[in-house]
């Protein structure tokens, strides 16, 4: 099936319901493009398992603070088309603001018990932008599967509290972060970096990788973990905006104390860049299962890369 462009919510709705039709299971990854390998992992695992798979394309204006990066984040329609053709999307669905928002449109979902730490303290509005426009693609594509990466950790949580709350069934299917040679979770934010600021930028996963080193060692002091990713911080001069372990299945709860469950380590970090300040996130799972202690040690390797 050749890969179609669909700008218009009714043939989208069109689309999915003549697979649906089908028998087909459809999964979907929502974007704002300017696509990297990270978003490919997404789309791969989609391809893999479902029948059609969908990817949309659109800088949502609602989430993007006041003095953000709204006007000049990138957009590169043509090589997104070539990536999404190439791994075998059905459908790229790139409407416009218009499209998605009627000018009386004025619904807002807002998570509140998530939203008011990490990124959500610092970028107020936010995630009620990210809330209400994944919503508003779920209820046109209604996909069985929906394909989002852990460097946005807050933003599953929420999504997934979001579709839980509002009986929404879509599965939410989380895919580990995609990252450079260094380390460096891959970001479309990643080209604002000069090469003085990208080569702080490995700091950050240097920093996680070496709390994961304390804690595959067996270190459990919430403490000694956050204060040597710190250190690793603080050698280059960096001070995060913030980092914070916090439960994975109870994502509200910050660790202060003993980690005694599966929890995140995640970092919000400004690197200057010229006359601009780069923003990036990046988290890593403490977990006893062996798969997220292999995504520790593959970020431990790259580090030392
Ligand atoms: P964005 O276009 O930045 O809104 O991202 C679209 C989706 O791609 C989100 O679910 C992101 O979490 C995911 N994503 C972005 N960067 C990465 C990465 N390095 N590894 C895995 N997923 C990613």
């Amino acid at each position: 099936m050749p890969l179609l462009v669909i700008n218009r919510k009714e043939d989208l709705r069109k689309f999915v319901q003549e697979q649906r039709i089908k028998q087909a299971k459809v999964g979907f990854v929502p974007t704002m493009g300017a696509l990297h390998s990270g978003h490919e992992a997404l789309i791969k695992q989609s391809v893999l398992e479902t029948d059609v798979s969908i990817v949309s394309i659109f800088v949502n204006p609602k989430q993007f603070g006041q003095n953000e990066d709204l006007s000049k984040y990138p957009r590169q329609f043509q090589s997104d088309y070539e990536l999404c053709e190439s791994n075998g999307i059905h459908a790229l669905f790139a409407p416009s603001v218009a499209e998605m928002y009627s000018p009386e449109f004025c619904t807002q979902i807002s998570v509140p018990s998530l939203n008011h730490f990490m990124c959500g303290k610092f970028r107020p509005g936010h995630f009620d932008g990210v809330a209400t426009v994944v919503m508003l693609l779920l209820n046109i594509v209604q996909p069985h599967f929906v394909y989002l990466g852990q460097k946005d950790f807050q933003q599953v949580q929420i999504i997934k509290r979001m579709c839980k709350d509002l009986y929404h069934d879509s599965n939410i299917i989380m895919v580990p972060t995609v990252r450079e040679k260094d380390g460096l979770a891959l970001s479309s934010r990643n080209v604002y970096l000069n090469t003085n600021a990208r080569e702080l930028a490995k700091t950050i996963p240097q920093a996680l990788a070496s709390a994961a080193k304390l804690y595959l060692s067996g270190e459990r002091d919430c403490e000694k973990i956050i204060k040597t990713s710190l250190k690793s911080l603080e050698e280059k001069n960096l001070s995060p905006q913030y980092l914070e372990l916090r439960s994975f299945s109870f994502f509200e709860r910050e660790i202060h104390t003993k980690i005694e469950e599966d929890c995140v380590l995640a970092i919000a970090q400004f690197v200057s860049s010229e006359e601009t300040q780069v923003r990036l996130i990046d988290n890593i799972i403490l977990s006893e299962d062996s798969i997220w202690k292999e995504v520790l040690n593959n970020l431990i390797n790259s580090v030392n890369y």
